[in-house]
């Protein structure tokens, strides 16, 4: 819990998100400005300011990220398919420092990407 943190206060309940998914280490909550017709969040409950901050001891943590994002999708019937894109650092767009993989799907994505 990194206390000014948004999505911390997510994990924590202080600010509502719908859980469209939810485990012992991780939640999915849709994206409040979605840029595709399916747009969720995939976050660890354990705040990580970003994905260049993984060390070896976060190998299983990113994973299970992994593999919830896809059980997710197969929840979302994304099954024509999906993009997962993690923003890293101010030059690749991320604007909320605590890890989230962006779920986007239910429309054909370009490439490459903006
Ligand atoms: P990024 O720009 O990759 O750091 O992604 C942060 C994402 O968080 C953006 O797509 C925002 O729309 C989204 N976001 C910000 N606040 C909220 C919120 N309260 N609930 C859901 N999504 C949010
Ligand atoms: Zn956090």
């Amino acid at each position: 819990m990194s206390p000014d943190c948004l999505f911390c206060k997510i994990v924590a309940g202080t600010i509502p998100a719908n859980r469209v998914y939810e485990d012992e280490l991780s939640i999915g909550f849709p994206d409040i400005n979605p840029q595709a017709p399916t747009h969720i969040l995939i976050i660890p409950k354990q705040h990580i300011a970003s994905q260049a901050k993984a060390v070896s001891e976060d190998t299983a943590l990113f994973g299970h990220l992994m593999a919830a994002a896809a059980e997710i999708a197969r929840n979302q019937k994304l099954e024509r398919g999906y993009r997962i894109v993690v923003n890293t650092g101010d030059e690749g767009g991320q604007t909320v420092n605590h890890l989230h993989l962006h779920l986007l799907g239910g429309r054909r994505m370009g490439w490459p990407p903006g």
